[in-house]
């Protein structure tokens, strides 16, 4: 073992990706059009790593010891393990070039390969390409790229430390090949990928990387193949390899995302220099503090306490974080200050913000300055209590003045959800809803589609030009008006039966909620990478939410002004608005959701008013929010269904209430998905012909499913056969009253030609298979 080296008192796990100005997308994204070469993408991405290590060092890590993190990537961090590990898919073994291109071919495929599947990274918002596994994909240690960068890192005279998902993680993400043999498991070549790990130290250790950093957040996690319990044992049984191979570097284990406490004496048992826990999702093990055994478990380990949250972008309550350091420094660890998570999911920096309101910007923290508070904290280590005891006063003032500023408690808010009772999220009766809807007037098998519809150049010319303001908002109306008009006349050609107006007027489906409902604030430059080089900017929800004004009203009556059959009125639900918002930190989810809820509650009374009979309140981040600790799941699931029949049960029997979920993996939240209690629900079921209509069907769910039969992740156009065929497989799985026919999801990604050739055939699958075809 060649532990020499000792982590200093500062440190964070990970750093926004994309550059400050997202630098890197636009260099990668020029790559792939061809407007740059590989040479060009290297030196802007070298560039970014270089000036990332500098503002780190900037802030306040140490430069030497292995405080600075590697956490550059160009698309993906469990790509770069599968690249690193040499795990390509043998069906990807004729992709000819360098390892960039290979890489990038994984991440989005090509002509000829489909790419890796794309799933969220725990309980984020973050997409990972999923490695493919079986028995002979190949393995091969490939550390050209972790040790090129400690080499950039070591020529700018930072000691820094490369960052791998851990063996465990790895595997357990992994999916199996679909050549794989029956019952075959990522999982089981454990061995075989650990001692890959091995050789990737090694020669870490020869290029003289003192730290390495192993990302475990399998450890957290109740939602994998295998039951927590042995994923702690298999990080037992791989980190003891690792651990006592002859040359490596220090290895700091990882286990963000969620609560590892009742593993914690364990990892820091293992023969490893240091343990990282999520102190903000997770708690200390209390028992083990107090007998003793958590400091015996650290004799010769350091502890590197997540106490700065990595997933909001709020400042950190020092004073708290700094009792929880000092607890466990008294309890004779050698504690390091760090985050909860990789600071990814977070914007980089507030004071690129210049128009929001001063006093909100200084409740906040993005990167930069969560990096100055663990600084702060890991000198309150170094230098005691006292040293920091103004830094720990201001943030208390910062604190207490969030707590009394304006708008972040109003009482005409918290009354009414105080007031809100158990009839307040009850229907109708299904049946009566069923009877009272009959006056709509949709036939069986009635076509429909998700919402948008293709966002043009055009609109988005549009949408800037208002923004600069260049256009005044009549001419911005009178734009989004004939765009409605003309969405409407092509909706009614193609035949379809339940219409929409297009969602034309939105940037985005919860930013502009979040712009027209008070409690939220927009950032100019708070981007966090949703995938590759995709990014979003979530909305900031800081105080109690409520609704000045109709948001989608006026869209809406128009759009069913212009015709006979029935439009959707179209909302965000509250799940999703705060599952893609920064959320406030100040009280319980649920009841942020319970005041989001009855603003959306309001906006549906407005637009049955308004003539509009179905309301279909979008919910895609349902599955997203659900808690890692199948602990806290029940609890989860009972807030964010009754948020949203909060939402809607103000509905009389003869509004219709549609959902859409994006996904089609049902199986932990079917009962959840059933206790919506929503009279239509959409899902995404073309890529896996309709799996899903089969559980809902078992579970005896009784009301209307619109299970995808036109995939909209891809511009093909799905043939008539095709789509009659998936919509014969799901009516025998489920009686044919109960089944509507709709695309997978929204089509604002999509282009018009392939949007209306596609549900032309949609709407000839659907009448042949009424037809008896
Ligand atoms: N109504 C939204 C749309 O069609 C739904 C999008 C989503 O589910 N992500 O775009
Ligand atoms: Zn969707």
């Amino acid at each position: 073992m060649t532990a020499t080296t000792h982590l200093p008192t500062a440190t964070i796990l990970g750093y926004p990706r994309l550059g400050r100005r997202r630098e890197l997308k636009r260099a990668i994204e020029s790559f792939w059009k061809g407007h740059t070469d590989e040479a060009a993408l290297q030196e802007t991405a070298g560039e970014l790593r270089a000036a990332t290590r500098a503002r780190l060092v900037e802030l306040g890590l140490p430069a030497e010891g292995g405080a600075v993190p590697e956490s550059f990537s160009f698309y993906d961090q469990v790509l770069d393990a599968t690249l690193a590990l040499g795990a390509i898919p043998p069906r990807f073994a004729d992709i000819a070039g360098s390892d960039l291109i290979t890489y990038f071919a994984l991440a989005r495929g090509d002509r000829d390969h489909q790419p890796l599947e794309m799933t969220k990274w725990f309980d984020t918002n973050y997409h990972y390409s999923v490695p493919e596994i079986d028995e002979t994909t190949p393995l091969a240690a490939n550390p050209a790229q972790l040790v090129a960068q400690l080499a950039e890192a070591a020529e700018q005279g930072i000691e820094s430390r490369p960052v791998i998902v851990g063996p465990v993680t790895y595997l357990l993400l992994a999916k199996a090949s679909d050549g794989a043999g029956e019952g075959f498991r990522p999982i089981d070549r454990l061995d075989e990928v650990v001692g890959v790990y091995a050789e990737l130290l090694a020669a870490l250790n020869e290029a003289g990387a003192g730290w390495v950093q192993l990302d475990e957040p399998a450890l957290v996690s109740d939602s994998l193949p295998v039951p927590r319990s042995e994923t702690i044992a298999l990080v037992e049984r791989a980190y003891s390899i690792l651990g006592g191979a002859a040359a490596r570097p220090s290895i700091l284990l990882t286990a963000p995302y969620g609560d590892a406490a009742d593993a914690l004496a364990r990892l820091g048992s293992l023969p490893v220099e240091a343990v990282h826990a999520d102190l903000v999702r997770g708690s200390l093990p209390e028992a083990d503090l107090v007998s003793g055994a958590l400091t015996s478990a650290f004799a010769e380990t350091q502890f590197v306490a997540g106490v700065v949250d990595g997933r909001n972008i709020w400042k950190t309550d020092l004073r708290a974080a700094f009792g929880a350091l000092e607890r466990l420094q008294r309890a004779g660890i050698d504690v390091v200050a760090g985050t909860s998570n990789s600071l990814q999911h977070v914007p980089h920096d507030v004071r690129d913000e210049t128009r929001l309101d001063v006093e909100l910007a200084s409740w906040l923290a993005f990167a930069d300055q969560k990096i100055e508070q663990v600084v702060i904290l890991a000198r309150g280590l170094a230098d005691g209590g006292a040293a920091i005891e103004a830094e720990l006063a201001s943030v208390d003032a910062i604190l207490a003045a969030r707590a009394q500023a304006s708008g972040v408690r109003v009482d005409g808010v918290r009354g009414r959800v105080d007031a809100v009772t158990v009839a307040d999220r009850e229907r109708d009766h299904e049946g009566e809803r069923r009877a009272a809807q009959q006056g709509l007037g949709i036939p069986e098998l009635a076509t429909t589609t998700i919402g948008s519809f293709p966002q043009t150049v055009e609109i988005r010319k549009a949408r800037a030009a208002f923004g600069r303001g260049e256009i005044g908002q009549e001419e911005y109306d009178g734009f989004l008006r004939d765009e409605i008009a003309r969405v409407i006349r092509l909706q009614e050609e193609i035949g379809l039966d339940v219409l929409v107006h297009g969602e034309a007027e939105r940037n985005d489906m919860v930013q502009y909620f979040a712009e027209l409902l008070d409690g939220f604030a927009v950032t100019e430059h708070g981007w966090v990478q949703s995938y590759g080089t995709r990014a979003t900017r979530p909305s900031i929800l800081w105080g109690d939410v409520s609704r000045p004004a109709p948001m989608t009203v006026s869209w809406s009556a128009y759009a069913q002004s212009l015709t006979d059959r029935p439009v959707k009125g179209m909302l965000t639900g509250p799940v999703t608005i705060l599952a893609w918002s920064f959320v406030r930190d100040d009280q319980p989810l649920a009841d942020t959701a319970s005041q989001v809820a009855l603003a959306l509650r309001d906006e549906i009374d407005d637009l049955v008013d308004a003539g509009i009979r179905i309301v279909q309140v979008d919910e895609p981040a349902l599955r997203e929010l659900l808690p890692l600790d199948a602990d806290r799941q029940a609890a989860y699931l009972d807030w964010s269904v009754g948020a949203f029949r909060l939402a809607t049960s103000g509905a009389a029997a003869d509004v219709q209430i549609h959902t859409h979920l994006c996904y089609s993996e049902f199986g932990e939240i079917i009962d959840a998905v059933d206790g919506l209690d929503a009279d239509v629900t959409s899902i995404e079921a073309a890529r896996s012909r309709m799996d899903v209509v089969e559980p809902l069907g078992e579970h005896g769910y009784s009301r209307g499913i619109g299970p995808g039969v036109y995939d909209i992740h891809s511009p093909r156009v799905p043939s008539v056969a095709e789509q009659q065929e998936l919509i014969r497989i799901a009516a025998a799985r489920i009686p044919g009253e109960q089944l509507w026919v709709n695309p997978d999801c929204g089509l604002k990604t999509r282009g018009y030609e392939e949007t209306v050739a596609s549900l032309t055939n949609l709407v000839h699958a659907a009448r042949a298979v009424r037809a008896g075809a």
